[in-house]
């Protein structure tokens, strides 16, 4: 649904679909894959064999991008409109939500690049201002934030500023120089993410990552003076936990406590963004979650929100793959 944004501006969420292709393992073992893009904007579940279910299957989107899309596509066709906002001076946010394996780090990865890129191009055809590109990089994991580009592993505390809303506090922000400082700073992040995984994808799977774009910039003319305007601007690259937590609430043991805080963040995010694609009327329980509270500067308001759901076509993933298609319906 519409929503008024910059200037009586019809604004809504953004929302795309991603559909992955079979992957190795699962065409050795003969997966079907029961979903199609049948045009730019239509998803379609096809298993001949469920005939007569009383379930939807298609599905419309504003985008839908199929399995042989490459993710320069996905950010040229979708994703690019929001995050380059950002040098407009308008704050913005990306999600990737969808189960573990359904492509979103894959997805998240390369949109960063292409925006950094971007940005970079941007910067150099504009030398009337003097630009400043900052980078950092949280992680949230079990309602605790820590900081992706420090190895100690302190968790961090949000502050709340009168000026500037709700801030991670001591967050490490590099002032990024080029694409191989890019390219550094993200392999930082992944290894920092992996610290304490007992197995490929575990932690990832549990917690969310939020990489932060932040240009500032001044005229230069008035560099250094007084009247010197800056004008500053966000763009947060979401990669969340695998959607299947959201649904598994109970699980044994000392996962428990992990569940129940996965599931508040990812709750409250879909909480936040039905009641932001109705219009942002009433009350907004952005300070349920870390996630929603970090965000809330760059969500609603005049920042811009896409959502890219990522999904696998296998057959065997038909539950999960329902699951995160009705979150996107939710938020359109
Ligand atoms: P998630 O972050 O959702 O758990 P990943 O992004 O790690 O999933 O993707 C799982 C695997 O599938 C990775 O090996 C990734 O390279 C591959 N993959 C994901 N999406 C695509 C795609 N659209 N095309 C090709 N390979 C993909
Ligand atoms: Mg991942």
């Amino acid at each position: 649904e519409k929503m008024q944004g910059v200037g009586g501006r019809e604004e809504k969420i953004l929302v795309l679909v991603r559909l992955r292709p079979l992957n190795e393992k699962e065409i050795t073992s003969n997966e079907a894959a029961d979903w199609e893009c049948i045009n730019d904007t239509t998803i379609l579940y096809r298993n001949t064999l469920r005939e007569g279910s009383t379930f939807p299957s298609a599905y419309t989107f504003d985008r839908v991008f199929r399995g042989d899309c490459s993710t320069e596509q996905v950010y040229e066709e979708g994703a690019k409109q929001i995050a380059l906002s950002v040098v407009s001076g308008i704050n913005s946010s990306i999600f990737a939500y969808g189960q573990t394996s359904s492509g979103k780090t894959y997805t998240m990865v390369g949109i960063t690049e292409y925006t950094v890129a971007e940005i970079f191009d941007y910067i150099h055809m504009h030398e009337e201002r003097a630009y400043v590109l900052k980078f950092s990089a949280i992680e949230i994991y079990n309602e605790v934030v820590r900081d992706l580009l420090c190895s100690d592993n302190t968790p961090l505390r949000l502050l709340d500023d009168p000026e500037r809303g709700t801030i991670v506090e001591k967050v490490k922000e590099e002032i990024l120089r080029d694409w191989g400082h890019l390219k550094e700073l993200l392999s930082i992040c992944e290894a920092q993410r992996q610290i304490g995984e007992t197995s490929l994808n575990e932690k990832s799977s549990r917690s969310h990552q939020i990489i932060r774009l932040t240009i500032e910039s001044s005229a230069r003319e008035f560099l250094g003076k007084d009247n010197s305007t800056t004008l500053a601007a966000t763009v947060n690259f979401v990669d969340l936990a695998g959607s299947e937590r959201a649904s598994q609430s109970l699980s044994a043991g000392t996962r428990l406590k992990e569940g129940c805080h996965i599931n508040r963040s990812l709750l409250t995010l879909g909480t936040v963004i039905r009641k932001l694609s109705k219009g942002r009327h009433g009350h907004i329980n952005y300070r349920d979650s870390k996630l929603t509270r970090i965000l809330q500067p760059c969500l609603g308001g005049n920042a811009r929100t896409a959502i890219i759901c990522t999904l696998s076509p296998a057959r065997s993933h038909v539950e999960q793959t329902r699951n995160t298609l009705l979150f996107a319906c939710c938020a359109k």
